[in-house]
């Protein structure tokens, strides 16, 4: 038997949320972002949830071939562009679209004679000092790519530091204006933040990716749980219990101690599976679709929980590290992150497969 550790992903409710995202920003074209494996779902599970989207947003060359191995023949948009003048190659090769955000980048493609242009996202730094052309170098990079003859359409872009928060856009959006203004070509601003809280920054292509996987940009659930659906539950099984006495203590460091007697559980699941050490007594879990608490240290490769309210719960009882009955963002807040961090820290030996209960492919959404 492999451990009893899974992530079960429901592509239902990725097929849902990306027509939320659609809604959410009417008229504009959607890039589904599925970096980092789809924030750690795994491409090749979610794909056929996403295939209503316009195009498909990532980093990683190898990810993006994967993306054209699914049978994708649309536009993938490489986020950061490319690493070095040896990846060009498969930028030609794939028919990737590319985001050029420094001088280096610009004179790579330069050098290049692809048989047709390439198109390609001109990225600003509107305030965020990340990668990007400064406002006031934005037109000069603006015209020497229109004058490259290996550049053929140029889309503006550029990324928002505080969408998902009291800051928001307008700051950035106006920089980005006073940069962009009178440049032609379409536009693209809006991570899954903008594209839910601020209209105004809406612009031809929508780049969602957290708001896909179904958690809170904001790293709030309540944000968004009455619009979004979890799509990532976290699944173990307890593998043995234990009966604590007053004065007992639990686990590395004995930073438990229980005060009255009390059951505990011992899940299969610890740090080298992704979930996270730092998570203190009182992290929210679910035993048998019970709502208990993470008591003690996380280890690497078992965590303990509290089966008060739980008396039922024995070995092979199901436990929810998160998902429905416990969202991520609960537990990242616990821990002090966000559940971006949750769903793309989980390590390989989690197998990612699809749930069970979603019941065969994704409707099609209009
Ligand atoms: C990751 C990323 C996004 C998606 O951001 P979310 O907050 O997950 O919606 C959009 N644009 C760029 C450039 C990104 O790197």
């Amino acid at each position: 038997m492999p451990r009893p550790i899974h992530a079960f992903v429901d592509t239902q409710a990725i097929a849902h949320n990306l027509a939320v995202a659609r809604r959410s920003a009417p008229g504009s074209k959607v890039w589904a972002v599925v970096k980092a494996n789809a924030y750690g779902h795994d491409i090749d599970l979610v794909y056929p949830a996403l295939r209503q989207a316009d195009g498909f947003a990532l980093l990683d060359l190898d990810e993006a071939v994967r993306v054209r191995e699914c049978g994708w023949r649309g536009p993938i948009l490489l986020l950061e562009g490319v690493f070095a003048a040896s990846d060009l190659d498969i930028v030609v090769r794939h028919g990737l679209t590319q985001v050029i955000h420094c001088d280096e980048q610009l004179a790579m493609v330069e050098a290049l004679r692809p048989a047709a242009p390439l198109p390609v996202y001109l990225k600003m730094n509107s305030g965020m000092n990340r990668v990007g052309f400064r406002p006031d170098a934005y037109r000069a990079a603006w015209q020497r790519a229109r004058a490259c003859a290996s550049i053929g359409e140029i889309t503006l872009m550029t990324h928002f530091a505080d969408a998902d928060g009291p800051i928001g856009t307008s700051r950035q959006l106006a920089e980005f204006e006073r940069g962009a203004d009178g440049l032609a070509g379409a536009r693209s601003l809006s991570n899954s933040a903008a594209t839910l809280w601020h209209a105004a920054a809406r612009s031809d292509w929508v780049r969602p990716g957290i708001m896909l996987y179904g958690a809170s940009p904001s790293g709030k659930a309540a944000d968004t749980a009455a619009l979004l659906r979890p799509a990532m539950s976290l699944r173990s099984e307890l593998i043995g219990t234990q009966q604590l006495q007053p004065g007992d203590t639990v686990g590395y460091g004995s930073t438990f101690v229980a005060d009255r007697p009390m059951r505990i559980g011992v899940v299969a699941c610890g740090y080298a599976d992704g979930y996270p050490r730092v998570a203190p007594t009182g992290t929210p879990i679910a035993v048998d679709g019970v709502r208990t608490r993470v008591i003690g240290r996380v280890s690497m490769d078992m965590l303990t929980v509290d089966l008060t309210p739980c008396p039922g719960a024995g070995v092979a009882t199901p436990v929810e590290l998160w998902g429905r009955h416990v969202a991520i963002d609960e537990v990242a807040q616990a821990c002090g992150t966000v559940g971006y961090e949750l769903m793309t820290a989980l390590t390989p030996r989690v197998g990612r497969q699809r749930e069970p209960a979603d019941g065969g492919s994704p409707p099609t959404q209009g």
